[in-house]
């Protein structure tokens, strides 16, 4: 039996792989006559390079063999397994398609497609992990220098950098590991050999931010420490500022919901006090600012919303606003610009805020949910109402934003909004316009959103409500706004 080999470089190429696979089904290969190598493995049996295909090798008689996407996929996913058998298992089953069994990808008992789904799995999970634990940390001297140290299980670094490139587009960083490194200049991805964990920086000024930030909104009532160990194994633990502090937390957390337990039972709350709300910021560490709450909130993984969305949407404005508009979250032109409302609902605002005087570049604009909520329905992503979890999950970052800003006057746009500022039992048609004053003193009142004003149908029903917008929002010119 004749014996070959073919070399993958690099070796999770899904081009390489296809190109030498091609070849050796051009060529008759059978999958046990084949070795497939990569980096500098040498064949165990001296098997020589198959030899490249010239013109004169094809014939009319040649057909090409077509695959189906899924097969495609599956194969892109698996070579980044560090598996060194996958390669040789990629083309027995490409052999065994060709050879007529079409639809072998819908048996999941063969066990072909059961190792090939069990690879696939293990990259996308790893997929995951990595972008949900590396960590940025400032490189000293630098401004808006980034480097991230992470120790991926797979391949997975070519396939996971465009997702980091998306979410920070704005700053220059790079991810090393120990067997690739890519970095982003704000403008293109360049990767690069491993590097040393030393290369990376050890620790800057954030991090404290960061773990004051964890602390507060650490629930002990929701600790499930099992379900906390599959979502954050402690191998991840390295990567994350916060790991420091779950020893503690966690010995805490009987103790501490005992606590919560004993006050609630002298004290019960109110869903909504008529007049004087709770408004409290977790407390946050010394010198953190706006920028720095950015910074942390762009690299927030309390709930699901961030991973389909291409960034966070953070709040914009003066630093002094006195006026905070909060709305509900971004839509598609905010997930992808960056910036909030600066979509269809967005330009409503700008046309009402004109009608009223307003100059908007005096507001302090947010979201009560920094991440984008949608639907993929072919190539659009429709917007989706975020749930009572993830504004509850956001609104950590929204008290942050109050605090820091302390503006004289809130407008929530929407129920989300309203919910998040005056809590989960707010109801919006019988409350809007009213004033409210809030424990620190803030007044606020809540109105719709305008995307809701966008969903009336055309017509007087659509003017009638923008209407109502308008002299919604008419009281942030009047005194009632005055401290
Ligand atoms: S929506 Fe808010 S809580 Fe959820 S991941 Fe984004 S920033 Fe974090």
């Amino acid at each position: 039996m004749a014996r070959w080999s073919v070399r993958i470089d690099p070796a999770w190429s899904l081009e390489a792989w296809r190109d030498a696979a091609r070849l050796a089904l051009h060529r008759g290969v059978a999958p046990a006559e084949l070795d497939w190598l990569q980096g500098q493995e040498s064949s165990l049996l001296d098997a020589p390079a198959l030899p490249p295909m010239r013109d004169a090798d094809t014939t009319a008689a040649d057909t090409p063999t077509y695959v189906s996407r899924a097969f495609v996929e599956l194969a892109a996913t698996c070579l980044c397994h560090r598996d060194p058998q996958r390669m040789a298992l990629l083309y027995r089953m490409l052999w065994r398609i060709a050879s007529g069994e079409r639809g072998l990808l819908s048996i999941p008992t063969d066990p072909d497609v059961q190792r090939a789904m069990a690879l696939a799995q293990a990259v996308r999970r790893d997929t995951h992990k990595m972008k949900a634990f590396v960590r940025f940390r400032e490189v000293p001297g630098e401004q808006d220098a980034f480097i991230a140290w992470f120790e991926p299980d797979h391949h997975i670094v070519d396939r996971v950098a465009p997702f980091f490139a998306r979410r920070f587009t704005g700053m220059r960083w790079a991810i090393l590991t120990p067997a690739r490194s890519v970095s982003w200049d704000g403008q293109a991805l360049s990767f690069g050999p491993g590097g040393r964990q030393d290369d990376a920086p050890a620790e800057d000024a954030r991090e404290e931010l960061w773990r004051t930030y964890y602390a507060n909104i650490f629930n002990p009532a929701r600790l499930n420490t099992r379900m906390m160990q599959q979502e954050m194994p402690v191998r991840y633990w390295k990567h994350l500022p916060e790991a420091s502090l779950l020893p503690t937390l966690v010995r805490d957390a009987g103790d501490r919901v005992q606590d919560m337990h004993d006050r609630g039972a002298h004290a019960p709350q109110r869903r909504i006090p008529a007049r004087s709300i709770a408004l409290r910021a977790p407390a946050t560490a010394n010198g953190d600012d706006l920028d720095a709450l950015r910074t942390a909130a762009a690299g927030c993984r309390r709930c699901p919303l961030w991973e389909p969305a291409t960034q966070t949407v953070f709040g914009e404005g003066p630093r002094d606003a006195q006026v905070m508009l909060v709305g509900e979250q971004p839509g598609d032109a905010e997930d992808l610009s960056g910036h909030p409302f600066v979509g269809p609902a967005g330009q409503l605002l700008d046309r009402a805020l004109r009608e009223l005087g307003i100059d908007r570049s005096t507001l302090y604009l947010t979201n009560a949910v920094k991440h984008f909520r949608f639907e993929r329905r072919g190539k659009r992503r429709i917007h989706s109402k975020p749930q009572v979890t993830h504004i509850n999950a956001c609104r950590p970052w929204l008290l942050n934003e109050i605090e820091q800003v302390r503006p004289a006057v809130i407008a929530c746009l929407g129920a989300s909004a309203a919910s998040a500022v005056f809590g989960a039992g707010f109801n919006l048609m019988e409350n809007r316009g009213r004033w409210h004053a809030l424990d620190d003193g803030t007044r606020a009142f809540a109105t719709v959103h305008p995307a809701w004003v966008l969903r009336q149908p055309e017509g007087d029903a659509r003017a009638a409500a923008y209407q109502l917008f308008v002299d919604d929002l008419r009281q942030l010119t009047g005194p009632q706004r005055a401290r």
